[in-house]
């Protein structure tokens, strides 16, 4: 695997806290990386660190082969970043927009430039509408183009499609996968479960630390979680009770359906033998999804007061 980033010992704080402890990480060329955890468990200062857009206090490493604390320049000079409240004039067209982000950024060949972005993000046969009369994933697309202008090898983004509707943002994951095909590296924040599962690899982010990391199966099997699906009469009130009991980790409703889910298979087993002879409940063996490893690592995280559970796996793959 081609590195694109290969970095070690990740630190910063902001006003004597701590929001990323020493993460390390390797990033192969043309990938896709989720980035999810918790609202400001250092998602985005880890992101701006491997990019050169923010200097670590500690750590070392290497983005697009150049080093990440004394050549930023360079790597900013290669790196697309889109922001969650990306801005575009409201009242430039689509193509005025993007020539006016090339004549800022000083970049040549612009009418070739722009007209590729608008063919390749389906923007040509809208280029002249006001951007600020496109719903929220045509801007999205227009904020896309402009930040690939330089035609960049690293792709940042930010939250992305928060508040995009669900046909846009598949449009949009087609979009990222067109120009990792294109190899592109592109690393992306998300809380949705369903872009996670469209990223090559996710990364799971707590409390500055990164707590798992892997192919999709792969974080499925590391945990190991055992996991049963129960329906039937009263979920609500079957959800408190076998929540108290010992080796469930987490109860959690999919519908119709409650998912209980324990590390202790042995423990959760023994707990839920009574409610399995219950004739009024059906249950079923079943697969851990994602979410169910997601709420689990959460709420493993909450009831230590904000430190890691010493109990969580190792992070898996190049992580340490
Ligand atoms: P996430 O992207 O996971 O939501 P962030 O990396 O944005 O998390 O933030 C992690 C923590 O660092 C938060 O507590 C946030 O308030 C703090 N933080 C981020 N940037 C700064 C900054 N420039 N100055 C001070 N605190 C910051």
């Amino acid at each position: 695997m081609d590195s694109v980033i290969d970095v070690s010992g990740l630190t910063k704080s902001f006003d004597g806290k701590r929001v990323v402890d020493d993460v390390a990480l390797r990033v192969g060329k043309g990938q896709i990386y989720g980035f999810l955890g918790p609202n400001g468990s250092g998602k985005t200062t880890t992101l701006r660190m491997l990019c050169g857009l923010l200097t670590p206090d500690a750590g070392s490493g290497t983005c697009l082969g150049f080093d990440i604390l004394r050549q930023s320049a360079e790597i900013k000079r290669r790196t697309g970043y889109m922001t969650q409240k990306f801005s575009l004039y409201e009242d430039l067209t689509i193509r005025e927009n993007l020539d006016f982000v090339a004549r800022v950024y000083g970049l040549d060949r612009i009418r070739t430039r722009v007209d590729a972005a608008l063919d390749r993000l389906g923007l040509a046969t809208r280029q002249r509408q006001l951007a600020g009369q496109l719903s929220g994933g045509w801007k999205q697309r227009l904020a896309l183009a402009a930040c690939t202008l330089h035609e960049p090898e690293l792709l940042l983004l930010d939250e992305p499609t928060a508040g995009v509707d669900p046909k846009a943002r598949r449009d949009f994951w087609d979009q990222i996968h067109a120009l990792a095909g294109e190899g592109l590296t592109v690393l992306v924040s998300t809380h949705y479960m369903d872009e996670a599962e469209r990223c090559h690899e996710i990364l799971y982010i707590a409390y500055g630390r990164l707590i798992a990391k892997g192919t999709i199966s792969d974080v499925i099997a590391t945990h190991n979680l055992a996991t049963w699906s129960v329906s039937g009469p009263g979920l609500h009130i079957l959800s408190r009770e076998l929540q108290a009991l010992p080796g469930v980790d987490t109860v959690a409703a999919f519908g119709t359906v409650l998912h209980v889910c324990g590390r202790d298979e042995a423990t959760l087993e023994r707990s839920i033998a009574p409610y399995r002879n219950r004739p009024d409940l059906i249950w079923q063996r079943s697969s851990p999804s994602l979410e169910d490893i997601f709420i689990q690592l959460m709420s493993g995280l909450d009831n230590h007061n904000g430190a890691p559970t010493p109990s969580l796996p190792p992070a898996q793959g190049d992580a340490h």
